[in-house]
């Protein structure tokens, strides 16, 4: 090869590396490349779900609907990217506001004991809610700020792909199964949500207001690692 071709395949080589770190911005995570016959050679992209980070990038500057105005930070959500189990709260409240980060406040708390009952970590899993910003002194949120919002959440578990969602509360089960049906019926059955299956049980914070429901929050957790293959760890009264 000439010093001329060897010079020219550089530059092929560098345009090539800069095209897909494009891509790779562009939340691009797969590329198929053809075997490279020279005078054919070709680069096809598939459209994979964007990445987690590109979604929470989104969600940092999204203004779809008035949270925006009031928010201090957004709060996308966070655990590890490849969980068996998902939670999903309805939204941040002040202290979630405050450091960017779903459910660290009491709630929070609470969730973090139901997650170690089960004998796993917050980091073992993915914690997110519905809404990704605050909504002004915690009222609930509007059925439009769902809907505007919704599309976030379904894109993060897209990407996520657990095995099972656990719904606390009343707002995500019906952020998440769109039906009206409270709590207290659908909590201990499985539902599906874009092939996924979902078990509805009660938030942290009803638990919290509500301490002799936690019995029943637990059945439905001990059925969510029975559903993953995991045996419930027998867990001491009075927790
Ligand atoms: N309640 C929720 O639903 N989500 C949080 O992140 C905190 C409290």
């Amino acid at each position: 090869m000439t010093t001329d071709a060897r010079t020219e395949q550089a530059a092929i080589l560098v345009k090539a590396a800069e095209y897909l770190n494009w891509l790779k911005d562009e939340g691009l995570t797969h590329v198929e490349v053809s075997r490279m016959v020279p005078e054919k050679s070709r680069i096809t992209t598939i459209r994979q779900p964007r990445g987690l980070a590109v979604i929470a990038a989104e969600i940092a500057k999204c203004e779809k609907c008035g949270l925006h105005g009031t928010r201090t930070k957004t709060v996308p959500g966070q655990g590890i990217p490849t969980p068996e189990i998902m939670f999903v709260g309805e939204a941040p409240g002040a202290d979630e506001d405050e450091q960017g980060l779903a459910f660290v406040g009491a709630a929070g708390k609470l969730l973090t004991k139901m997650i170690e009952a089960m004998g796993l970590r917050r980091e073992d899993v993915f914690i997110a809610n519905i809404l990704k910003c605050r909504p002004p002194n915690n009222r609930p949120p509007t059925p439009e700020e769902m809907q505007t919002c919704m599309p976030y959440l379904k894109e993060q578990i897209q990407v996520l792909k657990p095995k099972v969602i656990v719904a606390l509360g009343a707002t995500a089960v019906r952020g998440l199964l769109a039906v009206e049906t409270g709590i207290t019926k659908l909590r201990g059955h499985w539902h599906v949500f874009e092939g996924i299956d979902v078990m509805p049980t009660f938030h942290p914070a009803y638990l919290l207001r509500n301490p002799p429901a936690k019995k029943e929050a637990w059945e439905d957790l001990k059925a969510v690692l029975r559903h993953v293959g995991r045996t419930p760890p027998v867990v001491k009264k009075g927790g």
